[in-house]
């Protein structure tokens, strides 16, 4: 099993440079995220062992569970749905959370972090497909929202997320070029620097790279596929 994912990580690793090189990127400005919903512990460590830092859950119930049993030097991203009342678990323990999607949660996260002065760096999630099935706001909601956010004392918005339509990879490139077009106007209009775009899992992730992201979310590729399809 451990062998299993060490050649897919290889393979994974591999397909990123070669990405990056061809539209002349330096590989090592890109995060590659192990997501590992519905992978167990063993699993984690086996892919921290491998030189894997970055990890996503995408349900709090989830990253509780693991939390604690895998390595401390871990970071955290959370890539899901986020309701107001789990935002507590998420405050102080996470690195990055990838689905700010609205105001009322902005304002829990800011609420709650201050409370333990914590700052939780955020991306905001974009729709930028306009699938009714995905959350994230619609492109043309991002600037204002940045600059509102910006105002609060407890997050940090720090760069855009999407999740393209599920398909031929190649039909991502025009939603991933749009992210990073919109992550240039909030920068432009809104002020707000946008350090990061997270876009491109494993069915799509060297357009992805291809299209200036530097931070990916990748789980079956890394961890083969996945038994439910519970939080996709
Ligand atoms: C599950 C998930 C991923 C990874 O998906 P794979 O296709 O397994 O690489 C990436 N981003 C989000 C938000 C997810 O929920």
């Amino acid at each position: 099993m451990s062998n299993e994912i060490h050649n897919r990580l290889y393979k994974v690793r591999q397909r990123i440079a070669a990405a990056a090189y061809r539209v002349g990127r330096n590989p090592e400005d890109i995060t590659l995220i192990a997501v590992t919903k519905t992978v167990d512990t063993e699993a984690i460590w086996n892919i921290y062992k491998l030189g894997i830092r970055d990890v996503g859950e995408n349900r709090v119930q989830e990253f509780r569970a693991k939390y604690a049993k895998v390595p401390a030097a871990l970071r955290w991203h959370f890539i899901g749905h986020l309701q107001r009342n789990k935002v507590k678990h998420l405050v102080g323990r996470i690195f990055l959370l990838h689905s700010l999607d609205r105001m009322s949660l902005a304002e829990e996260i800011s609420r709650r972090a201050m409370k333990q002065q914590a700052v939780v760096r955020s991306l905001v999630q974009v729709n930028v497909s306009g699938e009714t099935t995905k959350s994230g706001l619609a492109p043309d909601e991002v600037p204002s929202f940045c600059k509102e956010v910006a105002g609060l004392p407890g997050l940090q918005v720090e760069g855009l997320m999407t999740i393209a339509p599920y398909g031929p990879s190649e039909q991502a490139r025009p939603v991933f070029r749009e992210l990073k077009e919109l992550a240039r106007k909030v920068d432009d209009e809104a002020g707000v620097t946008m350090r990061y775009l997270s876009m491109g899992m494993s069915n799509d992730f060297e357009v992805a790279v291809e299209e200036g992201a530097n931070i990916l979310r990748i789980g079956t590729a890394i961890f083969g596929p996945r038994k439910s399809k519970e939080g996709l």
